[in-house]
């Protein structure tokens, strides 16, 4: 994680997150480990929970206590173990949080639910995932955000690698872990044609599967289109298909329906945030069975014999069922502590009681941080070619509203 270091190599000289208390609710992996030891080498305290019942690593958590850092969480937690780890993070005697650090925004519904006062010292909300972004610009539309709210879900550095790169890579390392399935050949069809949508796609196409997707939006559907895939809805296909994945970030977009018409065999997952994407809970009913096959595998069993593989019980399958590639989370984890040393040193009043993106020198910086692990080279712009195109010679070198 070569930029997380640079940061602790410039926490020799200065620390520019003393006094930050932060909160946080994110995966608890190795890498987020490397992030929660940086923010503390920068002057943060920090506590953490876990944004998912499945993702944590034991061992790392473990670790973590055993370094003197207040953790709760363990792989396996149930819905109440999941609320009880971020009410002990976020209740404790004698210690208030000054910043949060939230993916998903369960966290963040849970101090606006319980702990209201606790916004009063709080001096911004740094929120990961499209997920918990939405629930911000909702609060933020209702006139109830309280503190200044940093989207760094849509931040470039964290979009197009976290989502995009990341998951093209680990779509298939967790099918493979669960199922050993062989892709050449298979009929697979992605729910959403975003940026973890078009990852997906292009690593199982890549594999020699056959792709098709559904999107509601005509934007990402062309898109899908002129990258070659078919654009169907689910229920044209759902008979045919022998594996579903959803990344939507929406819900019940494969309903009870869909599942009763597909093939025996077929693998349903989700790839998108929450576990609302597949409508699990349909299939908890008297009629089905279900059998544990093996860690985070169940067959659904229906009274003709049918049996369809779910996959962590519609919960995020990369970070339930295989890990993520360091590289990428560097870049994502950098772009984190970036937001949080901008919202926890920005003067009285830069930020106010909205949701606001990075600014893009910062999302340069991450990004250039990175390009010595290829041995790139950038090319520097001379003065004439900076006045010809507007810029400032050390960038930024993009417009906000530039689409990478
Ligand atoms: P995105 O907004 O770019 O893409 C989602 C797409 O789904 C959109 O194009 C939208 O039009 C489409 N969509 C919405 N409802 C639909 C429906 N009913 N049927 C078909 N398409 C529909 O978001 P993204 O960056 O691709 O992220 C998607 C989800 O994945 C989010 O929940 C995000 O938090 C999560 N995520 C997961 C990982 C991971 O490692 N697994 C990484 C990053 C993000």
């Amino acid at each position: 994680m070569p930029a997380l270091m640079a940061l602790r190599k410039r926490s020799l000289d200065e620390k520019p997150l003393a006094g930050a208390k932060v909160v946080g609710c994110i995966h608890i992996t190795a890498q987020t480990a490397v992030l929660m030891e940086t923010l503390s080498a920068l002057g943060a305290q920090c506590r953490w929970a876990a944004c998912n019942i499945h993702s944590t690593q034991n061992e790392v958590a473990a670790a973590l206590a055993e370094g003197g850092f207040s953790v709760f969480a363990w792989k396996g937690e149930s819905e109440d173990d999941f609320w009880w780890c971020i009410d002990r993070c976020v209740d404790p005697e004698g210690w208030q949080p000054n910043m949060i650090l939230d993916d998903g925004g369960d966290l963040t519904h849970w101090i606006y639910k319980k702990y209201p006062d606790v916004f009063n010292n709080v001096k911004g909300i740094i929120e990961e995932s499209v997920t918990g972004v939405h629930r911000l610009y909702q609060l933020s539309k209702a006139g109830k955000l309280c503190v200044p709210a940093m989207n760094v879900s849509d931040s470039v550095t964290k979009q197009r690698f976290d989502n995009l790169y990341c998951c093209r890579e680990s779509i298939l390392d967790g099918l493979k872990r669960t199922t050993d399935v062989m892709f050449g050949g298979k009929r697979v069809v992605v729910c959403g044609y975003g940026e973890v949508g078009k990852g997906c796609c292009a690593v199982l196409k890549a594999m020699g599967a056959v792709v098709y997707v559904t999107e509601i939006d005509p934007i990402c559907a062309l898109q899908a289109c002129m990258d070659g895939f078919p654009t169907v809805t689910l229920s044209e296909v759902v008979r045919q298909v022998d594996i579903v994945i959803t990344c939507t970030g929406n819900k019940n977009v494969v309903a009870r329906d869909h599942l009763d018409r597909m093939k025996s065999g077929c693998i349903v997952c989700n790839m998108g945030h929450s576990n609302t994407e597949i409508d699990v809970d349909s299939l908890r009913s008297p009629e089905l069975t279900w059998e544990r096959v093996r860690s985070h595998v169940d067959h659904v069993i229906w009274p003709d014999g049918k049996r369809i593989v779910l996959l962590a019980e519609g919960r995020l399958l990369n970070l339930s069922c295989s890990a993520v590639p360091t590289f990428v989370t560097s870049i994502s984890t950098t772009t984190l502590a970036l937001a949080l040393m901008e919202l926890h040193n920005a003067p009285e009043g830069r930020y106010k009681q909205d949701v606001y993106l990075l600014p893009k020198k910062m999302d340069e910086y991450v990004a250039s941080l990175h390009l010595s692990a290829f041995d790139a080279h950038l090319t520097e712009l001379t003065d004439e070619q900076a006045k010809y195109l507007g810029l400032n010679r050390n960038g930024p070198f993009k417009p906000n509203y530039y689409r990478y």
